[in-house]
C-alpha cells in the first residue's frame, strides 16, 4: 500500500520536530495512530493532505468559534497585512482589541495583550506574587495553566493524556512554592489557608475545568466555587486568578464564566484562544492598581517583540464582532444537540458514560458516575474512547485525540454539519462497547 502522505509528513516530522509536533497532544500518543496532516479548512469541515474530509470538533483547542476561514475574519487579516505584519511599536488594534475585551468583561480595567495564554497566566502570576510580596501560588489538580513552570504540577490537558505528574526540568524550588488541592474542596482551602494564609500570593483557578474534561464549577448553599475562592483569598490577602483562556468569549455569551457581579470579583484574569481568532493571542488583565505594577510604570518587568500584532488584534477583533447573542444561541444549539446524540448513541449501545457541560462547552467521560475531580476524571474507561475516537476518525469525524478534553463546536456547526456526526455516531459507540 502507498503511504499516505500525512504517513510521509509524520515521518519526516519525526526527523526534526520531537515526536513529530509541536505540541504534545497533536502527536495521538494516548490513543495511537497517525495524525491527520491538515491542509486546509473550512467552516466546520477539515481537509487533509490526502485530502480526506472531516467534521471538526476540536477547533484549535478553542479559537475558531465562528469556523474555519471565516470570511470578515480572513478579510479583517488579508486587509492588516497589506499595511504592515509587526511595528513593535502601538498601533489602534491593541487599543480597540483591549477596550472590547473591557467593555464585555467588567472586572477588566486594565489589559495586556501578549501571545499565549501560557504568557498570560504566567505574568499574571507575577503580578500577583510582586503584590501581595508572597510566593506561594495555589492551584487545582486537573486545571491546566499553559506550561509554565509553576503551574505544571498535576495538571489537565496534555500532562492528563499522558498520565504525567509534572514535567522533569521544573526546580524543586518552583516547585515548593505551588501546593495543588483537588478541584472543589472547599476543607482543604480552608485548611490551607488557615495554616499557611499568610504565605499565599494567590489562587489560579480555571473559571470552569475543562483539561481534565469539562467539571462545571460546584455551588454549596447557593455559593459558587469561584465566590468561595475569591472570599477565602481575599480574606487571607490573596488574589483570586480567574483563569478564563479556554472558557473565554466560548462558554457563556457575557464572556466570561462563573462571575455572578453580585460583589465580588477576580482580581486578574487570564484569555487567549478565542480573543486572536485563531492567531497567537494571549491577554491578562484585572484590577489598574495591580496592572499599574507592570514596566515602565512598575517594578514588574514583563514584555514581547510581537505582542499586540496587528493580524491578531485583527483577528480578535473581527472574531469578538461575530459573537452576538445570535452566535452564541447557534453554539449552544449546536452543543446541545450533539450531547443529546452523543447520549442516545452511547447509551443504546450500553456504554457507561456521562456528558458534562459548562455553558456551550461540554465533554464526554466514560464512565457512569460524575466527575468533580481530577481522579475521578483519571477513572473513567480511556480505551473505550479510544475505540470510540478511531471509528469517528475513520467515519470523517475528528474529535480530541484524548479523553481529557473539551470538544469544541462552532457557529458553522449547522444542523447539516451535526447531522453527519449523528451518522457515524451509532458505529463508534458500537465500537466502543466491544471489548
Ligand atoms: N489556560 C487554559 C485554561 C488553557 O486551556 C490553556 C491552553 N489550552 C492555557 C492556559 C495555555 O494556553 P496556550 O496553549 O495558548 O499557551
Amino acid at each position: 500500500m502507498t503511504p499516505s502522505l500525512s504517513q510521509e509528513l509524520f515521518d519526516r516530522a519525526r526527523r526534526v520536530i520531537p515526536s513529530g509536533v509541536n505540541s504534545p497532544v497533536r502527536a495521538f500518543g494516548s490513543v495511537g495512530g497517525t495524525p491527520p496532516f491538515l491542509a486546509s479548512a473550512k467552516g466546520a469541515l477539515l481537509t487533509d493532505a490526502d485530502g480526506r474530509e472531516y467534521v471538526d470538533l476540536v477547533g484549535s483547542w478553542g479559537p475558531m468559534v465562528l469556523g474555519h476561514a471565516h470570511e470578515p475574519v480572513v478579510a479583517a487579516v488579508q486587509d492588516a497585512a497589506t499595511r504592515g505584519l509587526s511595528f513593535g511599536a502601538p498601533q489602534a488594534g491593541e487599543v480597540t482589541l483591549a477596550e472590547e475585551v473591557a467593555r464585555r468583561i467588567g472586572p477588566i480595567q486594565q489589559l495586556r495583550l501578549v501571545n499565549s495564554g501560557t504568557e498570560a497566566t504566567m505574568s499574571a502570576l507575577r503580578v500577583a506574587r510582586a503584590a501581595t510580596g508572597r510566593d506561594v501560588v495555589v492551584k487545582f489538580a486537573g486545571c491546566y495553566h499553559g506550561h509554565v513552570d509553576a503551574l505544571l504540577a498535576e495538571a489537565g490537558s496534555g500532562v492528563a493524556t499522558f498520565a504525567m505528574p509534572g514535567s522533569a526540568g521544573v526546580t524543586e524550588g518552583t516547585a515548593r512554592d505551588t501546593v495543588v488541592l483537588p478541584y472543589g474542596d472547599r476543607a482543604a482551602l480552608t485548611e490551607l489557608f488557615a495554616q499557611r494564609g499568610d504565605e499565599i500570593a494567590a489562587v489560579i483557578t480555571e473559571a470552569a475545568p475543562a483539561n481534565m474534561g469539562v467539571v462545571p464549577p460546584p455551588e454549596v448553599d447557593g455559593v459558587g466555587f469561584n465566590r468561595f475562592l475569591a472570599d477565602t483569598a481575599h480574606a487571607a490577602g490573596a488574589l483570586l486568578i480567574s483563569d478564563e483562556v479556554l472558557t473565554g468569549f466560548r462558554a457563556s455569551a457575557q464572556g466570561h464564566y462563573g462571575i455572578d457581579g453580585e460583589g465580588w470579583a477576580p482580581d486578574l484574569m487570564t484569555f487567549g484562544k478565542v480573543i486572536g481568532g485563531g492567531l497567537p493571542v494571549g491577554a491578562f488583565g484585572g484590577r489598574e492598581d495591580l496592572m499599574g505594577l507592570l514596566a515602565p510604570a512598575g517594578p514588574v518587568y514583563q514584555a514581547g517583540t510581537l505582542s499586540g500584532n496587528p493580524l491578531a488584534t485583527a483577528a480578535g477583533l473581527a472574531t469578538l464582532a461575530g459573537l452576538d447573542d445570535a452566535a452564541y444561541r447557534t453554539l449552544d444549539t449546536a452543543s446541545s444537540t450533539l450531547q443529546q446524540l452523543v447520549a442516545d448513541a452511547l447509551t443504546a449501545a450500553g456504554v457507561p458514560h456521562v456528558i458534562q457541560r459548562a455553558g456551550t462547552l461540554f465533554s464526554v467521560f466514560f464512565r457512569e458516575e460524575p466527575v468533580r475531580t481530577y481522579a475521578e476524571a483519571k477513572a473513567q474507561d480511556t480505551a473505550a474512547f479510544t475505540r470510540f475516537f478511531h471509528a469517528l476518525l475513520e467515519a470523517g469525524v475528528y474529535l480530541p485525540p484524548s479523553a481529557f478534553e473539551a470538544w469544541f463546536v462552532s457557529t458553522a456547526h449547522t444542523p447539516e454539519i451535526i447531522d453527519r456526526i449523528a451518522a457515524a455516531l451509532p458505529a463508534a459507540a458500537k465500537a466502543a462497547a466491544a471489548r
